[in-house]
């Protein structure tokens, strides 16, 4: 009997793979830069405690605004919710991608960009700057379904955007909106000096909520969650090197819709770190390497899920920069390590000290290890095989 039994169920394993697995969705997946992530997460840095309803929260939504009309995306499709906190105004920041065949049906790719105590680079500037590289990516490729990229505010005070958003925009649209599926990123970005290869893929069927926290937990929905958190897995797997690790949903932004009904899934970071809602959740503490690649595993899913046309288009967006701009030094200054900002191989780096001798040197090195310079100015020069350049660089201790 077992031999019947066996065969049925490699062959189904072998289609599902060769089913999702598209190479154009890796090729696009592989446009995810380095640079683009060390420039989102330092850009949200630079707008400090984003606290719900305070100035730098509001700086911070008008960013995004202006990150999204810099990507390309038109004043109707970018849109905000405005709602109050203890009185203070605050706002969901909304981009809608219309669909080809299904516009009405939408996938949602969701992060909060408030922050408590800190500027949560990880928590959750990891989250937006994934979403911004993965609206980025995706701004001209056709997609079946409709995309709503969405960074929430009020997160923190117990998820006040996204109740907001489905009790004013989701519920209040007549009939209902209709959404595929809600994937949530929050604190995605690891923690430095720790090897991060794996990442959670969060399924709905958590046993229990705090009392009071959401207005109900269906289990209705929660096969069809197990599913598509397969199929992130799977994912994650085809356009990441990253490993999933099954999880379960918890307290954040997909919540909100997971208690209507809605089909939810998320990512969070494996290797849990302790600087969420600290002062220390800097960009220092993070693993902007693992953000880089976990970024990338994103960008397929989002592809797979939203159904984009598989036809190889070498858009603009693949147009290579010039290596002066794409070499980004952070953080700058610097004490322990400093990353370039490189993906990729094919560059020597090396490092000489105001004196012009040369203190390090490194071939295909992303990340350098600055723990032995001591405090200076240094200029950081690399080169490849038709291109060079010298930047500054601090090193404070
Ligand atoms: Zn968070």
């Amino acid at each position: 009997m077992k031999k019947f039994l066996l065969l049925p169920i490699v062959l189904i394993t072998v289609k599902s793979y060769s089913q999702t697995f598209v190479q154009t969705y890796k090729d696009r997946a592989d446009l995810v830069t380095q640079a683009n992530i060390n420039t989102n997460l330092n850009e949200f840095a630079s707008y400090g405690i984003k606290k719900t309803g305070t100035t730098a929260n509001n700086n911070a939504a008008t960013w995004l605004q202006n990150k999204y009309t810099a990507l390309g995306y038109s004043a109707s499709e970018i849109t905000t919710q405005s709602f109050t906190v203890s009185g203070a105004a605050t706002k969901n920041v909304i981009v809608t991608k219309t669909g080809t065949t299904f516009p009405n049906t939408f996938i949602i790719i969701c992060g909060h960009y408030d922050t408590i105590n800190g500027p949560g680079v990880n928590d959750n500037g990891s989250g937006v700057a994934a979403i911004l590289e993965a609206a980025r990516i995706l701004k001209d490729v056709p997609t079946e379904y409709s995309i709503k990229f969405i960074n929430f505010s009020g997160e923190e005070q117990g998820l006040l955007g996204s109740k907001a958003y489905v009790t004013n925009v989701v519920k209040a649209t007549n009939p209902r909106m209709d959404i595929k599926l809600v994937l949530n990123l929050d604190q995605i970005g690891g923690v430095a000096g720790f090897n991060n290869v794996q990442i959670n893929v969060e399924r709905d069927g958590t046993p229990s909520f705090p009392a009071g926290m959401y207005p109900s937990n269906p289990s209705s929905n929660n096969a069809a969650s197990a599913v598509v958190s397969a199929e992130l897995s799977q994912n994650i797997i085809n356009y990441s090197t990253i490993s999933p690790v099954n999880s379960y949903v918890e307290r954040s932004d997909y919540m909100p819709f997971e208690a209507e009904g809605y089909v939810v899934t998320g990512l969070y970071e494996t290797k849990e770190s302790t600087k969420p809602h600290t002062s220390g959740d800097t960009y220092v503490n993070m693993d902007p390497v693992f953000l880089y690649k976990v970024t990338k595993g994103i960008v397929g899913a989002i592809q797979y899920f939203a159904v984009a046309n598989t036809d190889l288009v070498l858009s603009t967006i693949n147009t290579k920069k010039d290596l002066k701009d794409r070499v980004v030094i952070f953080p700058n200054p610097a004490n322990d390590y400093v990353n370039l900002g490189l993906d990729g191989k094919g560059y020597s780096t090396t490092v000489v000290d105001m004196t012009g001798k040369v203190v390090m040197q490194s071939e295909d090195q992303q990340v350098l290890n600055t723990s032995k310079l001591k405090t200076g100015v240094y200029m950081v020069k690399v080169t490849t095989q038709s291109e060079s350049t010298t930047k500054k660089l601090i090193i404070k201790k």
